[in-house]
This record gives structure tokens, sequence and C-alpha cells, in this order.
């Protein structure tokens, strides 16, 4: 089986509740990360394009249906977007396997549920968004103040391709509750999932322009819609280098920004530590998704009593890994999502074999077509080189011996990124030190790879700025505005 029998959804911009063609743009092939093949083209949204999706969102934040909508009126359909996801798995997980080339039991067991948790999340607060009133502090005199929190307005939403579905519903989910309009913008490599959920959200009944999707590379239409004067605010999830360039690009208008960038997230084993759980979870942590998660544990630092115990271990895990087609539910790791990515990844373990560092041996067999790169552990290797300091993006793992607390810390530290960090221990002393003194936006103590709707995610230094998630999220998509009543 392949993918060839998928009825594939329209392939072209969603604008005011409509499929817009647009013969006359130009077009980017898609490209199955499995076999290398193209199964289609898509437009590159013009200035004409995103002008009107930028217009149509306008239209919506004015339009009644969806500006006095009541809360429980707007939760109601949130949670009817996701029953239609929920009802609609079998086909929007394929659709996300077959662009991204992760397998289908993963996208199924991970990137539809989760888009139904955060839109679930989110409808739940609709209904709990309201200001304040107050009582002016050093002003005699009889007045009624209050506090509005008002929808920002039109919301960019820019996604990358690791995981199009779930990073679009952290964007589209508070936008939504927050009484916003949405156009979001895919990963050029990643569409389909994002026209089927604009698809299902005008099913449901989303009013016209709520919802719009532009089609296009980051070059043109990103920089178009990001740059758009009818665009309040920018969502942006993607690498650190595009996110410095969307928020010197809203400097001229001042729009809200969060960005959620990359990582090099370090994952710490102390002597104490649960070891199968802290080997199985650090190897999960690094080949997920064949690497390419903004969080993963790149950097894996093993206290020196346990380091050939877990290089032993890691070599065992990565060669259970089942590395196979998006189609194969049976399969654990797919390819990587493009010649480019495969090229980057190549380059950057050569560049550190030919500085001496080593690779644990191991003897995958790959598939013959398509982007597969192997499981790759890397040993004793120096922190200062640059496959320990940069973002890889692929399976690749780097493992470094330390002896004390101290020097791990700094070892840690020492990195341009702050996304996540990892610690193995038993020791709530331990556990405590450490996430106190991990510079990382998230802290995970015994456990990995878990994301999830009611906690802020987001990074420290290069990681990002803001944060997606939680209520802390909400903020970003509310204006705050003060009313002063002076009264007769
Ligand atoms: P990318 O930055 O190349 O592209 C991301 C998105 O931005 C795409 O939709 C692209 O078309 C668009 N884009 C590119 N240039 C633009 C511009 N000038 N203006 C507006 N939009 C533009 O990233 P990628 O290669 O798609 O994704 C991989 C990167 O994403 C990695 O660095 C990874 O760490 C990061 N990432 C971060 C998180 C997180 O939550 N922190 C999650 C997933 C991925």
């Amino acid at each position: 089986m392949t993918w060839e029998s998928l009825e594939l959804p329209l392939l072209t911009h969603r604008i005011g509740g409509s499929a817009v063609p647009s013969p006359s743009e130009a077009r980017l092939d898609l490209i199955d990360p499995c076999t290398g093949n193209s199964y289609g083209a898509a437009p590159i949204a013009s200035a004409n394009t995103v002008d009107n999706a930028v217009n149509a969102a306008r239209k919506a934040l004015a339009d009644p249906a969806w500006a006095d909508i009541p809360p429980l009126a707007r939760e109601a359909l949130m949670h009817k977007l996701a029953d239609a996801l929920e009802a609609d798995m079998d086909y929007l997980a394929s659709l996300e396997a077959m662009d991204t080339g992760r397998p289908i039991g993963i996208t199924k067991a991970v990137d539809v549920p989760g888009a139904v948790a955060w839109l679930r999340t989110y409808a739940g607060w609709p209904s709990k968004i309201f200001g304040s009133e107050r009582k002016l502090a050093s002003t005699p005199g009889e007045f009624h103040a209050f506090v509005r929190k008002e929808p920002v307005g039109v919301v960019a939403a820019v996604t990358p391709w690791n995981f199009p579905l779930i990073l679009s519903m952290w964007k589209i989910a508070p936008a939504l509750a927050a009484g916003c309009s949405v156009v979001l913008k895919p990963a050029p490599e990643t569409p389909m999932s994002i026209l089927r959920l604009a698809d299902l959200a005008a099913e449901v009944g989303f009013p016209p322009g709520v919802i719009n999707v532009v089609l296009g590379d980051g070059a043109v239409t990103g920089k178009l819609l990001v740059e758009h004067p009818g665009v309040a605010k920018v969502a942006f999830t993607g690498s650190t280098a595009t996110g410095q360039r969307i928020l010197a690009a809203s400097v001229p208008s001042l729009k809200k920004v969060t960005l959620e960038l990359g990582g090099k997230s370090p994952n710490i084993i102390f002597p104490d530590a649960d070891l199968p759980a802290a080997i199985a979870q650090s190897a999960a942590s690094c080949f997920f998704n064949s690497g390419q998660v903004c969080y993963a544990g790149t950097r894996l630092y093993v206290h020196k009593d346990l380091y050939e115990a877990v290089i032993m271990g890691l070599q065992e895990h990565a060669e259970q890994a089942a590395i196979g087609p998006s189609w194969n539910a049976e399969c654990s790791m797919g390819p990587l999502i493009s010649q480019a990515q495969y090229d980057k990844v190549t380059a950057m373990v050569e560049r550190a074999e030919a500085v001496g560092i080593k690779s644990v041996p191991l003897t995958h067999k790959l598939p013959e077509q398509g982007f597969y790169f192997p499981p790759t552990v890397l040993r004793d290797v120096d922190g200062s080189s640059e496959i320990a300091r940069e973002e890889i993006f692929g399976p690749v793992l780097s493992v470094i011996p330390f002896e004390s607390e101290q020097e791990v810390v700094a070892m840690a530290n020492d990195s341009e990124y702050g996304l996540a960090a990892h610690v193995w221990t038993k020791d709530l002393g331990i556990a405590h030190r450490m996430s106190k003194a991990l510079e990382a936006g998230t802290v995970f103590v015994n456990c990995v790879l878990l994301a999830d709707p009611a906690m802020p995610f987001g990074g420290y230094k290069k990681s990002g700025l803001g944060r997606e998630n939680g209520p802390e999220a909400l903020e970003a998509y509310l204006q705050t505005k003060s009313v002063v009543m002076a009264l007769p």
C-alpha cells in the first residue's frame, strides 16, 4: 500500500469559508518523504491572495455571527469542530502521515487526538474570559472604572512541517476562544491536514472568514502575511532564524508576536536514576519523529558511573527502531521530511566524524527510496563541537559524560537555546535544584515528550518569545482596554 488511492482535499487556499482557486500563481511540488515522489502541487499565495484572506478575516471580526456570538455558543462551535476532527480521524491521520512521513499509527495516536485535546481545552475558555471592575487608587472623585478584554484582531499563524495539525491548533484554539479570526499559513511541505481542518470548520458552521488558509512558501507568502497591516498578531513556530526575521518585520507596525523556536535540549541522567526507564525514554526523546521535534533531548549528559551501561542500552533501543513508510502502522520511525533536511543532517554527522567523534555501531537496513536517516548515537562528544551546540532536527544523539551536579548544570546551560531540559533522578533534592537551575521553558523530571494544553510552553533565550498553551497563551490573543467613566 502507498497513499496513491487517498483522495486529497482541494489543493488551494481557503478564504471566507470557500476554496479559492488561483490558477495564475506559481506552484510548489508536494513530495512524499517516504518515496521522494510528487503527489501534487500547491499554489504560492500572491499579495492579492494574502490581501483577500486578511480582508476576509477582518470582515469576520465585525460579523455579528462571530463578534456577538454568546460565549457558550462559541464553546459549542469549538466542541463541534473537535467532534468533527474525531469523526474524521482516519482521513486526517492519513493526510498528516502522507505529508510528514510520520507512521500512521503515530498520527492516529498523537496528532489528531492532540489537536482535539487542545481545541476542547480552549473551548472551555470563552465563558470565562471577562474583565474586572477597579477602584481608582490615587484619583479622588466618583468613577466607574473597569477593564475590558477584547480579541486582539486578525491573527497570522505560521507553522512548520513537523507537527502541522497540532502546532496549528496551538494557535487556532486560543485565537478562537478569544474571539479572533485567523489566517493560517502552513509549511509548504505539509498543507493537507490544515486544508481539511478549514473544510471541517466551514462544515460545522464557523462563520466565513474566521479560519482562512493561505498556501505558500515563507519567502513570498509568509513574509507578505506577517507584514500585512491588517494583521494584529503573529503566532509563529519554526526556526530561530525565521523567528528573528518575523520579529524584525513586526517592528514598523508593532504587531504582537509570539515565537516558538528551535532547541538543543539537555537530558541529564543522575547516578540514582531508574536506569531502564531513563535509557528507553532518552532514546525516545531523541528518536521520536526521527528527531524532528523542537524539544528533543539531543544532548544527553550521563554520570560517568553509568556511562557504558547507558551507551549499551541506547544501542539496544536504537537497534529496535522499526523504520519504514508512513502507511505501515507497525513502524515507529519514518524518514526525514525532505532531501534538504536529509542533506543537512548527513553533513552535520559527517563534520562531527571528521573531528574524531565516534558513533556507536548500529546495523539498520533502511528502505531504498525516501529520506530515511538511521538513529545515530555519538559518544564522548565534545560539548563545544557543532553537533553538541547546533539544532540538528534529525535522530542524532550526542552523549557526554559528567561527574558533578555543578558541572552538568554549567554544561546544560551553556547553550544559546532554552526550550526544554530533562532530568532523571529519584532524589527530590536533585529534582528541585535542577528545576530551578536549568535555563529552559520546560523542565521534565523522569519523563519526556509531554506537551499538554494545560502547561505553558515556550523558550528561554533564542528558543522563543512568549508562551503557548495554558491560560498564559490566551493573553496573547486578547487586548486589554481600560475604561474610566467620571460619574456626574
Ligand atoms: P522555518 O522557520 O523554515 O519555517 C517555519 C514556517 O515559517 C514555514 O511555514 C515557512 O514557510 C515560514 N516562513 C519562512 N520564512 C518566513 C518569513 N520570512 N516570513 C514568514 N514566514 C516564513 O522552520 P521549519 O524548517 O519549517 O521547521 C523547523 C524548525 O521549527 C526547527 O528549528 C524547530 O526547532 C522549529 N520548531 C519549533 C517548535 C517550538 O514549539 N519551539 C516546534 C516545532 C518546530
